[in-house]
């Protein structure tokens, strides 16, 4: 099968497949003129193997009787289809939409789409272009856990875990200004282990508590050091709802920060998952002794995860962490984009500290500083880093900044 269809290969086969006869025809004349083959094929009953072994291009119609063009795009993956795929329909541009991120999730050659009426113009620009590679398949399944609880309970009475940092950034005034604390495993075999491969099975199984002791103590005794040398930072801890039936929680944390020698407002809270299964009035005591006593709360993955507005109107939160996966897509995904804008303007309403994660690219900065949010955390500016490393990046970004 050719990677590329131009006009002129002769033998670049067309199936058109669409209910509607008259579009098709239309279709089909006009690509027979640009020298391709189409064949026309009335709805999905078409989509056989032999007619797709025989197809280099498929032009799919997304409203149709029988079985419609998402299940047909279903049918394409599943038979292994690599033809190229282009969609054609009169739906609204936002199914069109969604319709080109499942063919694309599916692992299908997606050409493009094109919304009906068209002009033949417009198809013949799609269809002669190249056909891309298949996209790697979004995987429907969650991440396999990587270890058992009985390993990790292994590594965590052997002390392997340790924690790294990464820098927040002050949007305004470009300071450095704090550091969220993320567990790695430091896995005598395996490597540097991310939570990834740990952080659902230590929760599912109990072990999480004693993990979050062990980041907490060690972020807690690393921002010491640093301050003890002159560097004031604030550090965010993860804290699972998974661990928040304790009641003694707050007085835990307060215990924690006056053994390190550091004060609760130095510390954020983000708070991650959902709290399904937990007991809200015990979590909403819980979390509001924990701002009481001067600790920063703040609602992680904000937009992500279950009943976010609902945790947003009741528990005291001090701060919301916009999710990663918007400001990827904002720049250049406009739900994504009115996603990000609406949460800001939520959050200053809120009187909520605003924090954005994974800035990746110049332009996701660009966007929180146009949008006003307060601080940005992302590879654009750091990479996660062991705490001995921090000072020589702080030393890096100040020469950065002109500042050394
Ligand atoms: P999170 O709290 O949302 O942390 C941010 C994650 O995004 C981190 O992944 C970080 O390395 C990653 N990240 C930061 N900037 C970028 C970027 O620009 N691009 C991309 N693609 N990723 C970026 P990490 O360390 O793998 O942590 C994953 C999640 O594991 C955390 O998400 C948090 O929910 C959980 N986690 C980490 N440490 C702990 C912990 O000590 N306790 C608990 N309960 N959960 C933890
Ligand atoms: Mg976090
Ligand atoms: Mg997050």
């Amino acid at each position: 099968m050719t990677a590329t269809a131009t006009a002129a290969d002769t033998r670049t086969r067309v199936l058109v497949v669409d209910d509607d006869a008259e579009t098709a025809a239309v279709v089909a004349a006009a690509l027979r003129r640009a020298g391709f083959a189409p064949t026309i094929a009335d709805g999905s009953a078409a989509i056989t193997p032999e007619n797709l072994q025989h197809s280099n291009i498929i032009v799919l119609d997304l409203l149709m009787p029988g079985r419609d063009g998402l299940q047909v795009l279903r049918d394409l993956a599943e038979q292994g289809c690599d033809a190229g795929i282009l969609l054609a329909s009169s739906v609204d541009v936002r199914i069109l939409a969604a319709a080109e991120r499942l063919a694309t999730g599916r692992g299908l050659r997606l050409m493009g789409s094109l919304r009906k009426p068209f002009e033949v113009s417009e198809l013949l620009d799609v269809i002669t272009s190249p056909i891309p590679d298949a996209p790697r398949k979004a995987s429907t399944e969650a991440p396999r856990p990587k270890f058992s609880a009985d390993e990790i309970r292994g590594g965590l009475e052997r002390d392997e875990f340790i924690v790294h940092f990464q820098p927040k950034i002050s949007v305004k005034t470009l300071e450095f200004v704090a550091v969220e604390a993320l567990a790695r495993w430091a896995h005598p075999e395996k490597g540097l282990q991310a939570p990834g491969a740990f952080i659902d099975t230590a929760e599912k199984s109990g072990l999480i508590g004693m993990l979050t002791e062990k980041v907490i103590h060690e972020a807690f005794h690393q921002c010491a050091e640093w301050l003890d040398s002159g560097l004031r930072l604030k550090v965010a801890v993860n804290v699972s709802t998974r661990s928040l039936g304790n009641y003694d929680l707050p007085e835990w944390f307060e215990e924690q920060t006056r053994s390190a020698g550091i004060l609760p407002h130095q510390v954020v809270i983000e708070i991650t998952e959902s709290w399904l299964g937990n007991d809200p009035l015990a979590m909403l005591e819980i979390l509001t002794r924990l701002r009481m006593k001067g600790f920063s709360l703040s609602i992680d993955d904000f937009g992500t995860g279950y009943s976010t507005m609902l945790k947003l109107k009741t528990i005291p939160f001090s701060e919301l962490k916009l999710d990663q996966q918007f400001i990827r897509d904002a720049a250049g995904d406009a739900e994504a984009r009115y996603i990000v804008e609406s949460s800001i303007a939520l959050g200053q309403k809120l009187g909520l500290h605003l924090v954005a994660e994974g800035i990746e690219r110049q332009e996701d900065w660009d966007l929180i500083t146009e949008l006003g949010c307060d601080e940005g955390q992302g590879y654009f500016i750091a990479r996660p880093m062991n705490g001995q490393d921090v000072p020589h990046w702080l030393r890096r970004w100040m020469a950065y900044l002109g500042q050394d």
